[in-house]
């Protein structure tokens, strides 16, 4: 049994699809493969990140914050879901990015009018035209002082006279949770309405939101199905211990005292198919995104739902899915993110 919801926004067109592919399954000879379209829970406003920002800026509301703080890559999804949800909301929205490596560490963030034409695409446009401030700094001055960084900004606005309203990265915390704790109570629905009772669901996992609350959602409505997660950046040990920490911080805001579920939790993450790094690709994984689209009109991003899903077929060809009927893979959006990667998609045409 699931405890009360708390209040949220709605800004998601929920629910989402939930489609069989058909033809890639065939061609893979496994399990039957199902598409649960998280892509599709708006334009700009899409992606897995909006089911937890609901949540959150339902937060952000409640204390009557005006201004919104959040963090990621330059690219990042969550960054440009967060800066359109608070335009149509009327809030401010500041963003601390992390640059590209070459950038020299200094406590001098560059801005927009320093990007190059290069960088200045995709979501971090995208950013800009939802009217985000952005600070970039050098990955390694990001890494060392993202908390500092946080009560910089935080310091600048509310000497302005604003409140602030902080998320981590990803929107992952106890009340990103939320969003897939939702979401699988969504896709119980889904299954029911196609008849099926698929033993495993793979999403991407960046910062262990989704894969959290869908294992939190499962569990707590007693739904066997294996969540795994497939890691686009760290290692199995992070996300175990990730995970661990939001979930108990979860239980101990909204369940009773003394329960186990963090401790109890089963937590199934891959990382075999990193690649080289968080956001680097890799031929495979090109030649995996383009034999989709191709077959079923469905384009992942290189960053995170084209090696999750490039890591699912290699596992269906691996048997790890022998005797599974039906198995779901999360469509967690990333689309903005697929512009940047046009050299390299083109040179596997
Ligand atoms: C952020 C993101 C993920 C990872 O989700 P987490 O909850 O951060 O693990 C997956 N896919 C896309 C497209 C994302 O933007």
């Amino acid at each position: 049994m699931l405890p009360n919801f708390p209040a949220k926004l709605n800004l998601a067109n929920l629910p989402t699809e939930f489609l069989p592919l058909d033809r890639v399954s065939e061609l893979l000879g496994g399990p039957r493969i199902w598409l649960k379209c998280d892509d599709q829970t708006g334009s700009l406003v899409s992606g897995n990140k909006i089911r937890k920002l609901e949540y959150l800026m339902a937060e952000a509301q409640s204390k009557n914050c005006d201004t919104v703080i959040t963090c990621g890559g330059m690219q990042s999804n969550h960054c440009r879901a967060t800066a359109a949800v608070a335009a149509r909301l009327g809030m401010g929205c500041h963003l601390i990015l992390r640059g590209s490596k070459e950038m020299k560490p200094s406590d001098n963030p560059l801005s927009i009018e320093n990007c190059t034409d290069d960088q200045y695409q995709g979501n971090l446009l995208l950013d800009d035209l939802c009217g985000a401030e952005v600070s970039i700094y050098s990955p390694v001055h990001y890494f060392a002082h993202l908390e500092q960084l946080f009560s910089r900004h935080e310091n600048v606005y509310e000497d302005a006279g604003k409140y602030c309203y902080s998320i981590p990265t990803g929107g992952s915390n106890a009340i990103g949770l939320w969003g897939y704790i939702e979401a699988a109570r969504e896709l119980i629905d889904d299954f029911a309405n196609a008849s099926i009772s698929p033993t495993a669901i793979v999403c991407a996992t960046g910062s262990a939101g989704t894969q959290g609350g869908l294992g939190v959602g499962f569990q707590l409505l007693e739904n066997p199905i294996d969540v795994i997660g497939m890691a686009v950046c760290d290692s199995i040990a992070y996300f175990d211990r990730k995970i661990r920490e939001d979930v108990d911080a979860w239980q101990k805001r909204y369940l009773p005292e003394n329960t186990q579920l963090a401790s109890d939790m089963s937590i199934h993450t891959i990382d075999s198919y990193i690649g080289p790094g968080y956001a680097i690709g890799y031929e495979a994984l090109f030649k995996c995104i383009r034999w989709l689209a191709k077959n079923e009109g469905v384009v992942l991003d290189p960053v995170y739902t084209g090696k999750a899903f490039y890591g699912l077929t290699e596992e269906i060809k691996r048997g790890k899915f022998d005797g599974h009927t039906d198995v779901v893979f999360v469509h967690t959006g990333g689309t903005y993110g697929v512009f940047p990667f046009g050299s390299e998609l083109k040179c596997y045409a």
